[in-house]
């Protein structure tokens, strides 16, 4: 009889990287629980990695590649996927310019070390303007539209008294403000 075996993982949605024992047994995930020896999170996990379970055995789960045709989806090769993104995403630059192509990269890039390396060199090849991420679709609109936060955020910038003479600081700093913060001769910048 197959025994049960522990996985000793970390939660990869988000950049907390709580630690987590998967228990499996029969290529079936029988639980996730938190991992108390975990020398950073200590024992602790949101609902959130308990959950993993549930997405890894959601059927609907992309598991391949697929490729959207006229009357559905199809699977596709890994080799297949790549060739052909290459391939379109060259004829896009081409006929557009580099700017037609938008690059997102959401939380998993950086706590996946194999994306983070590669992240910078795709970027760079690619030569776009225009990226994407977690924070700018998430937090970014709250941060430039909420009086509260912009305010609250500059009240808490000891290097206002030092650093609003400068070009830096009002391109950075002003627009986002309007009230005046205290005062103070430490610069944390
Ligand atoms: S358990 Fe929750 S907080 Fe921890 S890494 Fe996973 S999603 Fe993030």
């Amino acid at each position: 009889m197959a025994e049960n075996l522990l996985h000793h993982r970390t939660c990869p949605i988000c950049e907390a990287m709580c630690g987590i024992v998967v228990e499996r047994r029969d290529g079936q995930v029988l639980s996730i629980k938190p991992d108390h020896d975990d020398v950073l999170s200590r024992g602790h996990i949101c609902p959130k990695a308990v959950a993993l379970k549930d997405i890894h055995e959601d059927p609907d789960r992309l598991r391949r590649p697929v490729r959207r045709r006229a009357d559905g989806w199809e699977e596709v090769s890994w080799p297949e996927a790549y060739d052909e993104i290459e391939r379109r995403i060259g004829e896009v630059r081409a006929r557009h310019g580099n700017d037609a192509v938008a690059i997102y990269a959401g939380n998993p890039v950086v706590h996946n070390l194999g994306a983070m390396l590669g992240i910078g060199d795709f970027i760079r090849a690619v030569r776009t303007r225009n990226l994407y991420s977690a924070t700018s679709v998430d937090q970014l609109p709250h941060m430039m539209t909420t009086p509260w936060a912009s305010t609250r955020a500059i009240l808490s910038c000891t290097t206002w008294a030092r650093c609003s003479a400068s070009a830096t600081s009002s391109a950075r700093c002003a627009p986002a403000i309007s009230t005046r913060p205290r005062a103070s001769t430490s610069c944390r910048t």
